[in-house]
């Protein structure tokens, strides 16, 4: 399913497809273009936008070094309860480990020093030590490779994971009512929610950049839909408001693509920190991580 669309549903049932798999053709090139885009809108936040771009842009590169034919290769099956895509499996695919090789030496000659002191040392670890720190990574902790070189990882794991998936024939059971705050692939967490333009919302995988559909008004961290809130910065950020649950103290942005249609998840979270900011000031806390923004341990 290389050949994938970029809006492919996959098991849709009446006129609510439950899924959207990532297109690995267009995904990073997009990306790449709009955190470019944004950076030049922000001034302030410029220096950490075209770093991202210049990570995306490696991702994008190494997603067309992929020669594997578009057979598919594996069945995903979709139950919504249990993600076939284990982290375990993962990272036994020496795909990722490749990837971030590349990925280290591709970024060396062009990030400022401090960077590239945090790229030497990833470069150091060996294999048994990456895979170890992916391990932790997937549990939200940083403790292994530090907050600042979590994003290199991050990128070659996700990148892993969206081929595979992109690879793998999706077999989608009918939707259940079991639990929806983690992608139905790959059990991650999303990194923002998205209005598409029919008014539905699906959550954005942070790391194989699927989207899955869930009703809108409900706390996407904790289901409660007793006191959701939302918050917006209107003339900054007209597309993006946040919505924050008092059940749980959590909140997860929410991208309206009719307002603007090139919205992105990662790179429009990432941009729009005042909002985060403004939320945390409210006593809330983000319920997702941005694959560029770990928090120190
Ligand atoms: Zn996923
Ligand atoms: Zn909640």
């Amino acid at each position: 399913m290389s050949n994938v669309s970029p809006s492919t549903p996959a098991g849709a049932i009446g006129s609510i497809a439950p899924l959207f798999l990532p297109n690995p053709v267009t995904l990073y090139e997009t990306r790449a273009r709009r955190l470019r885009l944004l950076a030049e809108r922000d001034a302030s936040l410029r220096g950490y936008l075209s770093f991202a771009a210049q990570v995306v842009e490696v991702q994008h590169t190494l997603s067309r070094y992929d020669n594997s034919p578009p057979m598919p290769t594996t069945t995903l099956h979709v139950d919504w309860v249990t993600p076939p895509l284990s982290m375990a499996r993962l990272l036994q695919d020496p795909f990722w480990q490749e990837s971030l090789t590349t990925l280290l030496a591709a970024l060396l000659p062009h990030v400022p020093e401090p960077v590239q002191v945090v790229l030497e040392r990833l470069r150091k670890l060996n294999a048994t030590q990456r895979t170890a720190a992916a391990h932790a990574l997937f549990n939200n902790d940083v403790s292994l490779i530090g907050s600042d070189g979590a994003p290199f990882l991050w990128a070659a794991l996700s990148l892993a994971a969206m081929q595979r998936v992109a690879r793998s024939k999706i077999v989608v059971d009918n939707k259940s009512e079991a639990e929806r705050h983690l992608c139905p692939l790959c059990g991650n967490a999303p990194v923002a929610s998205i209005i598409h333009p029919d008014g539905l919302r699906y959550l954005h995988c942070r790391l194989c950049e699927s989207e899955w559909h869930v009703v809108r008004a409900q706390c996407s961290n904790c289901e409660s839909s007793r006191d959701i809130g939302y918050w917006s910065l209107e003339k900054q950020f007209p597309a993006i408001k946040a919505e924050s649950c008092g059940d749980c103290h959590g909140y997860l942005k929410i991208l309206y693509q009719k307002d603007d249609k090139d919205i992105d998840a990662v790179a429009d979270d990432l941009a729009s920190l005042a909002l985060d900011a403004r939320l945390e000031d409210e006593g809330f806390g983000r319920s997702s991580i941005n694959p560029f923004l770990f928090p120190s341990p």
